[in-house]
């Protein structure tokens, strides 16, 4: 058993195991969590309550999740004196599965984003973000309904890799003579470099998941995004890779958007998902203005950056997008925003982002029943249009918005058979 320093192994609960490739969750998984920052306690506290009464009201208290609490950020670096104790990395390995609130990256030299560096050292290589309009939330676009679609983005190598030299630094130089002395290139001698690599192992991985969720939920296509017009080796090779990744494993279940036009008259075969490609800067016109094109989305990291905020935006924000960093079987689930420094401990904020992250770590845990109601009671929230936060256009309090989930998920008991 893992031992930790400052954290103990509850005394109830049973740890998710590993299986033959697959997760087995007990009725009461142990499951950590990480408070976070700014925001991140009023958040947690609202999230928490209706995690567990959805799980209650789902199963009767056959199942319950029985909560650990780990630790990053200030809270870590008060108990710790630093902010990403190695406890917290062994917790998340040991138990797989687990949910935090968002984090701030601090101020001052040497600091890495915490949430990057939990992502590569726990090798997260996809970051999940389901983006699906709930009726009655205030948005920009005029058909937001056709907006349902799942980003899997690629979250270790790309730009984020962090290989960078500043402008001037004898680094910068060697790199510049190198390659305009060795390569053939003519680069300004007063350049900033960055490097952009990308690989095959980390393009397929995280295209072969993206594959396998739209053929277990039965959807009708995955979208290769990358910008292989320009960066041919890189972006153009990601879109080759995953066409090759299609072929190869997927073969029986899967269809190219070529040979669906070549070889079937522009109709899928029956339960096989289309494999198509568009260039990002094409897509986010798509997103705007043929959003049910559109089921799940395979890109690199940047692209997914810039594409999972302009979904978020069409359904009515930041405080709406639920996410999660998935690995080979580790899932860490977190709301897409920030600390919103401005508003702590106000119980001013909307909560929705990361009640939406914990409904996507219940059907993770394979607790579907718990997942859909609480989603449920969210979406009737939102349709009766009482209890909207103030990003929503409303007045009330993170609270008051969890007090009316909660009393929706016990309307939805009582009308179970
Ligand atoms: P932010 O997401 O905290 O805030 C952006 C805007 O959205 C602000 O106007 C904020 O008030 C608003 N907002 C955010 N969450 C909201 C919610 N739940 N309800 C209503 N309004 C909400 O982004 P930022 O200001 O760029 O970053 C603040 C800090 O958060 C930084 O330290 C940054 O590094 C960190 N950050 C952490 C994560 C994460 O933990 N995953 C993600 C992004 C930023």
């Amino acid at each position: 058993m893992t031992t930790f320093d400052k954290i103990e192994h509850p005394a109830n609960g049973d740890t998710i195991t590993v299986d033959n490739n697959k997760l087995n969750i007990p009725d009461n998984p142990i499951i950590p969590f990480i408070e976070g920052d700014g925001i991140g306690p009023d958040l947690w506290f609202a999230t928490k309550m209706v995690l567990d009464a959805a799980v209650e009201k789902a199963y009767g208290g056959a199942k319950k999740i029985e909560w650990l609490e780990i630790y990053a950020g200030d809270k870590a670096n008060d108990k710790y004196g630093e902010y990403l104790p190695k406890d917290t990395l062994n917790a998340i390995k040991h138990y797989i599965v687990a949910i935090k609130g968002p984090l701030t990256t601090p101020i001052g030299g040497g600091f890495r984003s915490l949430n990057v560096s939990l992502r590569q050292l726990l090798n997260l290589y996809a970051c999940v973000r389901p983006v699906r309009y709930i009726t009655g939330t205030p948005s920009p676009v005029r058909e937001p309904e056709k907006m349902n679609v799942v980003i899997f983005r690629e979250n270790t190598e790309d730009v984020y890799a962090g290989i960078e030299w500043r402008e001037g630094t004898p680094d910068a130089l060697k790199v510049i003579s190198f390659l305009n002395d060795s390569m053939n290139a003519s680069i300004r001698s007063d350049s900033g470099i960055g490097i952009k690599p990308m690989s095959v192992t980390g393009s397929k991985r995280l295209i072969r998941k993206a594959i396998q969720y739209a053929i277990e939920r039965n959807l009708a296509s995955v979208t290769l995004v990358h910008k292989g017009n320009i960066m041919k080796y890189t972006e153009g090779a990601f879109k080759d890779w995953g066409y090759e990744l299609a072929a190869e494993e997927f073969g029986d279940r899967t269809v190219s958007e070529q040979d669906l036009w070549d070889k079937h008259g522009g109709k899928a075969p029956a339960g096989k998902v289309i494999i198509k490609d568009r260039i990002a800067d094409s897509m986010f016109q798509q997103i705007l203005i043929r959003s049910d094109e559109y089921d799940v989305i395979a890109t690199p990291n940047l692209n997914g950056d810039y594409l999972s905020d302009a979904c978020a935006a069409q359904i009515g924000g930041l405080g709406m997008a639920p996410g999660a960093n998935i690995g080979d079987h580790i899932g860490l689930f977190e709301a897409t925003h920030g600390t919103a420094p401005k508003y702590t401990g106000q119980d001013k904020v909307n909560p929705g982002s990361m009640i939406l992250s914990g409904a996507l770590m219940l059907e993770y845990l394979g607790f579907d029943a718990a997942s859909n109601q609480l989603r449920t009671a969210v979406k009737s929230v939102y349709s009766e249009g009482q209890s909207l936060t103030r990003d929503q256009g409303g007045t009330a309090s993170t609270t008051d918005f969890c007090d009316a989930v909660e009393s929706n998920l016990r309307a939805l008991a009582k009308q179970r058979p």
